[in-house]
């Protein structure tokens, strides 16, 4: 990725976040603008821009993103929640750092909009 995105920023401790998990492949974070009573990112430490970006040699790291989401979730106490990866501006990604959000808390409704 060419231009550190605010992800990056937070990765190099260059903006705060509320960390809620991190190891040595990602953290996790609460969304500043939460859409659901626990919105939290999961982003790895590699700057993957999207879904797209990821290869075969992403395989372990991505396995990996999708525990961590689960056991974010769990400790927060969901019993049921949502993982969402937008790729692509048309699909609603704003920040061109890889990330899954964790939604939980209400009654999530399907299709999303
Ligand atoms: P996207 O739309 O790319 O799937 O999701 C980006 C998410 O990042 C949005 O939900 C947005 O609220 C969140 N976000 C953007 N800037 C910041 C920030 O500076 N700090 C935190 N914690 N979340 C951010």
């Amino acid at each position: 990725m060419s231009e550190e995105t605010i992800f990056g920023k937070i990765l190099r401790g260059k903006i705060p976040c509320e960390e809620v998990y991190s190891d040595s492949e990602c953290i996790a974070f609460r969304d500043v603008q939460p859409q659901a009573p626990t919105h939290i990112l999961v982003i790895p430490r590699k700057p993957l821009a999207s879904l797209k970006e990821a290869s075969e040699k992403d395989s372990k790291l991505l396995g990996h993103l999708l525990l961590v989401s689960s056991k974010v979730a769990k400790a927060e106490g969901l019993q049921d929640w949502r993982t969402v990866i937008n790729t692509g501006s048309a699909a609603g990604q704003t920040v061109f750092h890889l990330h899954l959000h964790i939604l939980g808390g209400r009654k999530l409704d399907w299709p999303p909009g």
